[in-house]
């Protein structure tokens, strides 16, 4: 590995789940590397950024300890483990949840009725919080991996794990009694180069490009048609509005309309738009925003 202590330090997940996801999120923001499964470590074309290949388990005390200046990992990894690090970023990619399930035969169906039960999980910190919160006196043993076979094996009478869709536990005949946290990828840091002005610099640049993304992700560029006369309605329904770009159309009384609208209230908006008048809209995704 370079020793190159010029260059930022990034650790992301080397095989896993979140790889495919950081990676691509890497490359959208204009940082070009090589990557493939034997690689230890990549140093970025056209950024002074070396990416570190490790077990995602090791990336929080490798940041914490400054092997490395920068981590990509599962905001359950801070919940679980509690290194001491800096949150920086939440990178909108790798959402799951911690939830608590039993065997879909279960008689448990409340948060109450896991007292005096046994609960198998690989998250023994976040669970024994939770249930203490929840007032529940449970017993939790924590085991390795593969947690949704414990219920088969009789070890345990329910699990905590992470969950996307719920696939996997529906796979395995097991129910869903109660969320602990969501989760999604975040990015960390350290405080152990503040001082050093060159990568806080070169930091500084770094997270311009990752909000230049992120931002465009939650964002969609629309061109619209609209009579004049209902403009000042567009107004109140895209509030992105206050300073669009506006021209005139050869048909007289029209009027072209270019804004952004957020992604997560996208279809509401267009249907108030069609209500309202608005005759075509043209949606754009957009590569990259800096505001
Ligand atoms: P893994 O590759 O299984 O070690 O998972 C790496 C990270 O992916 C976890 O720490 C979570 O932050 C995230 N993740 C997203 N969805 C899931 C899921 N369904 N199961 C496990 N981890 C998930």
């Amino acid at each position: 590995m370079t020793t190159n202590n010029k260059n930022l330090k990034l650790a992301i997940q080397k095989q896993g789940r979140l790889t495919d996801e950081t990676l691509e999120f890497l490359r959208k923001s204009s940082l070009e590397f090589e990557s493939y499964q034997q690689k230890l470590f990549s140093l970025c074309r056209n950024f002074p950024l070396e990416i570190v290949y490790v077990r995602d388990d090791d990336i929080g005390g490798f940041v914490e300890n400054g092997v490395v200046d920068l981590g990509i990992i599962g905001q359950n990894i801070l919940y679980e483990v509690r290194p001491k690090v800096k949150k920086l970023l939440n990178l909108r990619f790798g959402f799951c949840s911690l939830v608590i399930a039993v065997p879909k035969e279960s008689d448990v169906r409340r948060l109450e009725d896991l007292n005096e039960k046994i609960i198998a999980t690989t998250y023994p910190v976040s669970t024994q919080n939770f249930l203490k919160k929840s007032n529940v006196q449970a017993k939790v043993i924590k085991i390795g991996g593969s947690v949704e076979i414990a219920p088969v094996l009789g070890i345990a009478e329910a699990i905590v794990d992470l969950s996307s869709t719920g696939s996997t536990l529906a796979l395995n005949d097991l129910r869903i009694i109660t969320k602990i946290y969501d989760s999604e990828a975040v990015l960390i840091t350290n405080d152990k180069f503040s001082g050093q002005t060159s990568k806080e610099k070169l930091l500084e640049k770094l997270l311009l490009r990752f909000k230049g993304v992120l931002s465009a992700k939650n964002y969609k560029y629309v061109m619209l048609n609209a009579p004049e006369e209902i403009f000042p309605k567009l107004k109140k329904i895209v509030p992105g509005l206050k300073s669009p770009n506006i021209s005139q159309l050869i048909k007289k009384g029209w009027l072209s309309v270019q804004t952004v609208i957020k992604e997560d209230v996208f279809w509401e908006t267009v249907e108030k738009l069609k209500r309202v008048g608005v005759s075509k809209i043209i949606v754009l995704p957009i590569e990259k925003m800096i505001t």
